[in-house]
């Protein structure tokens, strides 16, 4: 069972894909603003999670010019490429960036809002059976815990 599938390959019925595994991807020619906001998320490092208008005020420091549409669009383009994640977080209200790594779990604290990384990822074996009791083929697998974060537990 290969789980280090390249981005865009496709398995058998009832495998699992791993998108983007690889941690740097020849990228294709970009844009030069779009180089610009893949570098903001890289510098930012993982387990952060950046909102549209957190990378355009960043980018901004670099370029001064740069619009928001410009960053919205660039986001998407490099999530479609796999150096970039989009964070769903049900309830977060609006989408989070991070860089492309190791799948992992988020905790989404539902008092301050925070989103942290946990490092967890549902074990192979599991999305396996899921996926063959179902005769379904999963390309991703999304954990999101919810609850109160240390800080709001201690104020609360
Ligand atoms: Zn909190
Ligand atoms: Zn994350």
């Amino acid at each position: 069972m290969k789980t280090a599938f390249t981005f865009g390959a496709w398995g058998q019925h009832g495998t699992i894909l791993r998108s983007a595994m690889h941690p740097h991807p020849a990228p294709p020619r970009l844009p030069k603003n779009y180089r610009l906001v893949n570098d903001v998320i890289r510098e930012h490092g993982e387990g952060r999670h950046l909102t549209t208008a957190d990378v355009h005020a960043l980018a901004r420091r670099r370029q001064p010019g740069i619009g928001f549409t410009t960053v919205y669009r660039a986001l998407n383009r490099l999530t479609e490429i796999g150096l970039v994640s989009e964070v769903r977080v049900p309830g977060a209200g609006m989408a989070y960036y991070e860089a492309q790594g190791a799948p992992h779990a988020h905790f989404h604290c539902e008092v301050c809002g925070r989103i942290d990384d946990l490092d967890y990822r549902l074990p192979d074996p599991v999305l396996q059976r899921i996926a063959r009791s179902h005769g379904v083929t999963v390309s991703d697998a999304l954990v999101t815990l919810v609850g109160r974060c240390a800080e709001c537990r201690a104020t609360a």
